[in-house]
């Protein structure tokens, strides 16, 4: 009797799992999992990708001018690498164009592109030369900067990332803004 119960249990075929209709479902209900599991795999690799890529842009954001910290410290003294390529800030009324009344053009340090005019040179009383707008807007490179437990708004070099100082909503007639900058970031040429 059980001899026979177990040859039948192994003869057992489960032919209504394998009837046309239910295995075709089977079927395409296998597609959609490999297809789901294949967009799946897909979405992830892109997600992956434009974090890489999101990662690698903020770490070596490219400027037209780039060089190398060794390259800038041969080319630069020790405050003006400190403050252009290490966005540090020189003491107030330390730096040489604070109190600078000359007419001219203030050009970056590293690169040599125009900054600002000396015509929209004001007189901020804060130990730091100041402008109320840059020669071009597109000469300057403005982003947010979070240290020190404040929000400000930094200004670099568009053309090769120097620190320059930070901008400030606080200056006079007619724009109202306060470029705050370091003399160390800046050359003046005469005109
Ligand atoms: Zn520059």
């Amino acid at each position: 009797m059980l001899h026979y119960r177990i040859k039948r249990l192994l003869n057992f075929k489960p032919n209504f799992l394998l009837s046309k209709p239910v295995y075709k479902n089977l079927k395409s209900l296998k597609s959609v999992f490999t297809s789901k599991q294949k967009y799946m795999k897909q979405f992830l690799i892109l997600v992956l990708s434009c974090c890489c890529v999101l990662v690698t842009n903020a770490q070596t954001k490219k400027y037209p001018v780039t060089k190398t910290d060794a390259e800038w410290r041969k080319q630069l003294t020790a405050e003006q690498f400190t403050v252009t390529r290490k966005k540090g800030t020189e003491r107030a009324y330390t730096g040489v164009y604070w109190d600078n009344h000359q007419t001219g053009i203030y050009k970056c340090v590293c690169c040599g592109q125009e900054l600002f005019n000396s015509a929209t040179k004001f007189e901020s009383g804060t130990g730091w030369p100041s402008f109320w707008q840059p020669v071009k807007k597109a000469n300057v490179e403005e982003l947010t900067d979070n240290s020190y437990g404040m929000q400000r708004t930094e200004v670099n070099c568009s053309r090769c990332g120097a620190h320059l100082g930070h901008v400030f909503d606080d200056g006079p007639k007619p724009t109202g803004l306060r470029y705050c900058m370091n003399s160390a970031s800046l050359i003046f040429e005469k005109k």
